[in-house]
């Protein structure tokens, strides 16, 4: 049997990892278009922007590892099409190779401004270790920089920066920060971590045009326009979907699998932040997030492997911003209510009721203790005494 992961990020390595540890036989090839070992992302919006070269968390393992486990990683090497019926691979330099089971594992890419003076070269996404690097190098006290987008990313870049000292404006088109990602009140405590730095927040402001000059660029926006040295665009992921669409393979925002990662063709599967994976309500959704990609990769090589363990985790992500941890667990939907639990040594939880009464969502700030027990308590689903939640002397250990 021969197993083809195309990708060689996150995803495609625990893929990898998970097959060879349930078949010590298998052929794997991991093919990846970068020429970096896999690595994981969440360290480059953090870490490497304030200079650690390589951070704990970057990569998950040398290079000799994969050799040492018989997984054939090849680096530089993209695949340019797919053909299902044939079970072949393509790959740029024209080499066809053939596979039992394909799995796509290709992420996203970031996504860019339609904008005239948007290819300047002082315009910047931050998706890749490159992007990383070049945007660590640039960052220095006194540097103009906007941020477009008020999300996780463009909220760690800018808090990034203002760390190293530079003028950080961040021109957000939505409401308020990280509509996608947090509820509101978690967002506005941020947000206040980010003027308290001396940043400035606009919110309700699009970016209309871009004007490149000697001495930066010229911004305008929906509210006046800005003048800034660095541009970093950091307004969401785009699925690197097109090997699937071009070969028949049903895509909408992202590869459509089922919870073991199945694509509708035969001996396909997708893996990580490409995949729009079904959930029990019958919607598909992708998820941007180091969980998934760490974990839904699991599911598929258990798949391949003819094991029935299909991906089911409660959703999970976390950002790091001037020096605070959130992290975030099950969803949030603006009806919630939200009880606030603060004990008063720097360690906060909100937990998000439903209007049944059922905790469905949890945000916990600088409080990795109570993680454990707000995810039993959103498995749980059942119904708490909100006086019992709100109070602070119960801890929410004893109510999972
Ligand atoms: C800057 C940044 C910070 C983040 N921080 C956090 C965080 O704090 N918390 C959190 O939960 N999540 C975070 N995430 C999200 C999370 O890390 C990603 O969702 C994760 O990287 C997805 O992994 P993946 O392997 O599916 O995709 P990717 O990491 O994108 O890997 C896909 C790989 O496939 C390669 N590829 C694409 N097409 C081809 C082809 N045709 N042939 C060969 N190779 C190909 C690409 O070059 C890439 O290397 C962050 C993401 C970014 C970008």
């Amino acid at each position: 049997m021969r197993t083809v992961i195309v990708g060689a990020g996150q995803a495609g390595r625990r893929t990898a990892e998970a097959l060879r540890g349930l078949d010590p036989e298998r052929e794997i090839l991991l093919l990846g278009a970068e020429e970096e070992p896999p690595y994981d992302r969440p360290p480059l919006s953090k870490e490497i922007l304030l200079g650690e070269a390589r951070p704990k968390g970057l990569m998950q393992r040398e290079m000799n590892a994969y050799a040492a486990e018989r997984i054939d990683l090849r680096l530089g090497v993209r695949v340019v099409a797919i053909d299902p019926s044939g079970r072949c691979a393509t790959t740029a330099d024209g080499t066809r190779i053939e596979y039992d089971q394909l799995v796509l594992a290709t992420g996203a890419q970031a996504r860019r401004l339609k904008l005239p003076g948007a290819d300047d070269p002082r315009v910047m996404v931050l998706r890749n270790l490159d992007d990383a690097r070049v945007l660590h190098a640039m960052l220095r006290p006194g540097l103009r920089l906007a941020v477009a987008g008020a999300g996780l990313i463009g909220l760690e870049v800018a808090a990034a920066a203002a760390q190293l000292g530079c003028a950080v404006t961040v021109l957000e088109m939505g409401p308020r920060a990280m509509v996608r990602s947090m509820p509101a009140l978690i967002a506005e405590r941020v947000a206040g971590w980010h003027r308290a730095a001396g940043m400035v927040l606009h919110f309700g402001c699009a970016l209309t045009a871009i004007t490149p000059q000697n001495t930066g660029l010229l911004l305008a926006t929906g509210q006046g326009e800005i003048e800034a040295d660095l541009l970093l665009v950091a307004i969401g992921a785009v699925a690197d979907d097109a090997l699937a669409r071009q070969a028949g393979i049903a895509v909408a925002d992202g590869i459509l699998v089922d919870a073991h990662g199945r694509t509708g063709t035969p001996n396909i599967f997708a893996a990580g932040e490409v995949a729009s994976i079904r959930q029990p309500d019958g919607r598909h959704v992708r998820f941007e997030s180091w969980q998934v990609a760490q974990q839904q990769p699991l599911a598929v090589a258990n798949a391949i492997c003819g094991i029935d363990k299909p991906y089911a985790e409660l959703p999970w992500h976390w950002t790091d911003q001037h020096g605070h941890n959130v992290q975030v667990f099950g969803a949030h939907e603006p009806g919630f209510d939200w009880i606030e639990r603060d004990d008063g040594a720097g360690r906060f939880a909100a937990l998000g009721l439903d209007a049944e009464g059922r905790v469905r969502g949890a945000v916990l700030i600088d409080n990795g203790r109570d993680a454990t027990p707000v995810r039993r308590i959103i498995a749980g689903g059942q119904r708490i005494d909100r006086e019992r939640l709100s109070d602070v002397s119960v801890g929410l250990r004893l109510l999972c």
